[in-house]
């Protein structure tokens, strides 16, 4: 069901996925034609410990809820991104919103991933309007603590190696 404009309400990720997969494909083309280095320190999903945080819009929230695999760790209060397994690595690839697509270490890079964000979120923003969809652009724990008040956060993978 379709609600625009609460961010409590569940929004249909059918109705949205393919453009949406379509922005973030654009993202993806423009960071590979950059080539940043990813060293796999996994800093980007430590949010606490490195200082940053992830903003997420409503509908990049529902899809990775949608489309992302179960998560590798527990739902904590900031710290860490619950797709992010015990080798550092992201569990949630495919789904991960344009925020972890465009963050990457590599000093070289910092002035074209601040590009490439701003065009990236410029790209949503006019899909989220052509399609009346809520943008909600908050903190991703933000998001998840609803989701998990809501009963929609999904039960942790219990896959061996896992915290
Ligand atoms: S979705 Fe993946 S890349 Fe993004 S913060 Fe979570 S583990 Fe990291």
């Amino acid at each position: 069901m379709t609600r625009a404009g609460d961010s409590t309400d569940v929004l249909d990720v059918d109705r949205f996925r393919a453009p949406l997969r379509a922005v973030y494909d654009a993202v993806d083309a423009n960071v590979a034609s950059r080539a940043p280095v990813c060293r796999i320190s996994g800093r980007c999903c430590r949010f606490e410990e490195y200082g940053h945080t992830l903003f997420v819009s409503a509908p990049e929230f529902e899809l990775l809820l949608a489309d992302a695999p179960p998560p590798a760790r527990p739902l904590d209060d900031g710290a860490t991104c619950p797709w992010q397994d015990d080798r550092g690595r992201c569990t949630a690839r495919d789904a991960r919103p344009i925020g972890c697509r465009v963050y990457f270490c590599d000093p070289a890079y910092q002035d074209d991933a601040a590009d490439i964000a701003e065009a990236g979120i410029a790209r949503l923003k006019r899909l989220v309007d052509d399609l009346g969809l809520p943008w909600d652009y908050a903190p991703i724990h933000r998001h998840l603590h609803e989701a998990r008040e809501a009963g929609r956060f999904p039960a942790i993978d219990p896959a061996p190696g896992n915290p």
